[in-house]
């Protein structure tokens, strides 16, 4: 199979493959770049994405190194076009997301814009990234709430993810987390379906929302890798044709988690066994028999979490806790560029610092009194005239008082530090509930541990 772009983007861009155009910080736009088709060559540029950066066709995007600044382009529109919309780019003011929403044009779809050439022009520039689950996350067209960076790299650390692991996931939403969690377990595409490679099986009983993660999925090259289902797991569980896809781990999105929980036992749950009936007859787990399971559900309430953990306790799970990532981005600068010195009383002057400036003002003016009130040599100088030589001659004085007392200090330009939390960063506060379920461990596992590990006599 083709190789996923979030896996193994190789060291260039490619036709067809999805990459992120990081328009400003944090302004991302996920495209597929085109080729320009063969039917319009020497005329039309093929794709263009129009931003108040720019034009950029994508033709310049193509097969250049991952992380390439792109420069605009000067887009010919033609008499059949319609004109650039955007002036000139200001990059100043590049945070402006309202603003800064591009549209992308496909001329040969739509002949909006007629390109006989693009010119490179300097005047605004965007950066091609690789698709990665974090820019794909801050991208993504959102279909509900998502879960963000700050907590799936910690879910998935707790639940073990690692390459070879295999996932439940329920419900897959927006696809957010499925792409950060085929990621962390990703160890090859599977040759056959016995083939034991890392895998995610992800859930979603909306349809509308199913039809768009499946579409997405296959874009991406990640058919082999996720089994997407669609169902209703409270009421289907999660077995794939009957069959146990035999999960290492779990991570549940849902707002009744407890519900999907009685599907994600080693046996039966007694609640679900016919009076008398052995609890672990005609019933499959989805569960790897071999390993202790790591489950983590995500919930926004508090009320939702008691009742997640109180079925956790009956059906057998232990090591159960809850965190809150309160994830908090740090913006350090430095404050405006000032320029500090010292006067001849020691103070530290800063244009910032209103009574220090005051002090130094009414110094200066002290000094401009006194001149004006000295006997003059030559009668040239008046009041008005001492005023404007003011400053000049404070900061003599200055030079001269500090010659005799404390060292006059080096003028620098550097503003103090500034450190401030970014309130506007995105993470979608939940409780994080999570919990681990044994291995069953029989009389045969414990003959087989012991013939390879005796112990004992
Ligand atoms: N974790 C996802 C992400 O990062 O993009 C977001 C999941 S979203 C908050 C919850 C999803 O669960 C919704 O898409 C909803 O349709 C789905 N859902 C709710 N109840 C479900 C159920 N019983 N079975 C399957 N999916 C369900």
């Amino acid at each position: 199979p083709t190789v996923s772009p979030f896996l193994e983007p190789g060291l260039r861009t490619k036709p067809s493959s999805l990459a992120i155009l990081q328009l400003s910080r944090d302004n991302l736009l996920p495209i597929y770049l085109q080729e320009p088709s063969g039917e319009h060559d020497g005329y039309a540029e093929g794709a263009v994405v129009n931003t108040r950066y720019g034009s950029f066709p994508h033709s310049t995007m193509l097969n250049v190194p991952w992380g390439s600044q792109i420069r605009a382009s000067k887009v010919d529109t033609g008499s059949r076009g319609r004109k650039r919309k955007r002036g000139p780019r200001d990059d100043a003011s590049r945070d402006d997301a309202e603003e800064n929403q591009p549209e992308t044009t496909d001329n040969n779809a739509t002949e909006a814009i007629g390109v006989k050439q693009a010119v490179a022009d300097d005047s605004g520039f965007i950066h091609v990234l690789p698709p990665t689950p974090e820019l794909w996350t801050q991208s993504l067209p959102h279909r509900t709430q998502v879960v963000y960076t700050p907590d799936y790299s910690y879910i998935l650390h707790r639940i073990r993810a690692r390459p070879g692991s295999t996932i439940i996931e329920a419900g897959a939403g927006s696809g957010s987390f499925t792409h950060a969690s085929v990621r962390a377990v990703y160890n090859g595409y599977p040759s056959s379906a016995e083939d034991r490679k890392g895998k995610v099986f992800s859930f979603e009983y909306h349809e509308e929302r199913y039809h768009k993660m499946k579409k997405e999925l296959t874009d991406h090259n990640l058919d082999g890798l996720v089994h997407l289902t669609h169902r209703d797991v409270y009421n289907g569980g999660f077995l794939i044709d009957g069959k146990s896809p035999e999960a290492d781990a779990i991570f549940l999105d849902l707002p009744k988690p407890w519900e999907a929980l009685p599907h994600l036992s080693r046996r039966k749950p007694q609640n679900q066994a016919k009076e008398g009936e052995d609890s672990a007859a005609e019933w499959t787990s989805p569960l790897n028999p071999k390993r202790a399971v790591h489950i983590c559900t995500f919930s926004p309430c508090i009320e939702q979490v008691t009742r997640t953990v109180s079925a956790m306790r009956r059906l057998g799970w232990v090591d159960i806790d809850m965190v809150e990532i309160a994830n908090r981005k740090l913006h350090t600068i430095r404050d405006r560029v000032g320029l500090h010195y010292q006067t001849d009383r020691g103070v530290n002057v800063s244009p910032h610092d209103v009574e220090e400036a005051l002090e130094r003002l009414a110094e200066i003016e002290e000094r401009v009194r006194e001149q004006a009130a000295r006997p003059r040599d030559d009668g040239a100088e008046d009041a008005d005239t001492a005023m404007k030589n003011g400053d000049e001659a404070a900061k003599k004085d200055d030079d001269k008082t500090s010659a005799e007392q404390p060292p006059f200090q080096t003028p620098w330009v550097d503003g103090r530090l500034i450190t401030k939390g970014e309130p506007e960063i995105k993470t979608h506060t939940s409780y994080l509930v999570f919990a681990v379920l044994p291995r069953e461990w029989t009389e045969e596992d414990e003959a087989a541990a012991f013939a390879k590990y005796p112990c004992g006599k």
